[in-house]
């Protein structure tokens, strides 16, 4: 006979469980997209974050988890795809880092990263960050953005979001120009953005490197007409800036304790901004 209450009861299941509180749930692991993985900057965040036990899904056109080509629309779409694939649907955090610098030819390539590129990762990237634990997301712009003489007519034709009638205007301008505007005009993008992504519950804030000692200046401080340029632009603190210190300044960005700092240009340019333009704020 089977008494009601006894363990062989077939109504009651067969606890497998050993003596001891029951495990923890699994928690899952701060994941971070960052565009730009495989070198310079977007290489030292990713070197940062992983470093500190955070998971990471790099997006570049070579050695990173997610090959794709952020210049044109299908890369873009592919990166943003793959990138919520592997990051499981959440994200805490998000970098923009990918970019051709000034030197890049021809120069309507430069829009196609630097601005419809970074501003289309991050907006395609919002769902799930809109799903992460105090999430935020930092675009790496430069100093060139303020430091570039302005020309406002393609900013504003930039910010129309009008792809081939900028890189068309872009063929008609120098390198400096095409780079520090596409900067300008992404800065003010994520700015505009302030309200939408606040509402999602997501920050979002950009830094503005002087010169950082990576491959994409070596190769501006290579062209025979960027190369003295970059020379003579004066840096307060008399030196060029790490791409370790440009990932420190995203980090704390992206820290939740940080969590009042949202729609923010920082400036880790070594002071160049602030001697050029003292004035401006
Ligand atoms: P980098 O050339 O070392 O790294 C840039 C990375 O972006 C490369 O791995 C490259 O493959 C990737 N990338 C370029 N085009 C891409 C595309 N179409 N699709 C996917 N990936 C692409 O350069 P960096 O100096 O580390 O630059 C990182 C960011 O910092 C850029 O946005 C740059 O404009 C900005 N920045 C750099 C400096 C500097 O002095 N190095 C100064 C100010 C701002």
């Amino acid at each position: 006979m089977t008494l009601p209450d006894s363990p062989q009861s077939p109504d009651r299941p067969v606890s497998t469980a050993k003596a001891g509180p029951p495990p923890a749930p699994e928690r899952r692991r701060r994941t971070i997209a960052i565009s730009g993985s495989a070198s310079g900057i977007g290489a030292a965040v990713r070197e940062r974050f992983e470093r500190s036990g955070l998971k990471v899904v790099g997006v570049d056109r070579h050695d990173a988890e997610v090959i794709a080509d952020l210049s044109t629309p299908d890369g873009r779409r592919e990166a943003v795809t793959k990138t919520t694939e592997l990051a499981g649907g959440h994200l805490d955090g998000v970098v923009a880092c990918a970019g051709l610098g000034p030197h890049v030819r021809p120069f309507e390539a430069i829009p196609k990263v630097n601005y419809f590129g970074a501003l289309a990762y991050l907006d395609g990237l919002l769902p799930a960050l809109a799903g992460g634990e105090a999430p935020a997301a930092v675009a790496i712009s430069s100093n060139g953005a303020t430091l570039t003489p302005t020309n406002q007519a393609f900013v504003d034709l930039l910010l129309t979001d009008d792809e081939e009638a900028s890189c068309a205007m872009a063929a008609t301008l120098d390198g400096a120009t095409v780079y520090g505007m596409s900067k300008l005009a992404m800065t003010i993008g994520l700015r505009r953005r302030a309200g939408t992504w606040a509402g999602k519950g997501v920050r979002l804030n950009a830094v503005a490197p002087g010169p950082v000692d990576t491959p994409l200046l070596a190769a501006s401080l290579a062209d025979k007409t960027l190369g003295p340029l970059v020379e003579a632009l004066p840096v307060p603190v008399g030196r060029r800036a790490t791409a370790g210190e440009i990932a420190g300044a995203v980090g704390f960005l992206l820290d939740p304790v940080n969590g009042f700092i949202h729609g923010s240009l920082l400036f880790v340019d070594g002071g160049s901004d602030a001697l050029l333009r003292p004035d401006r704020v």
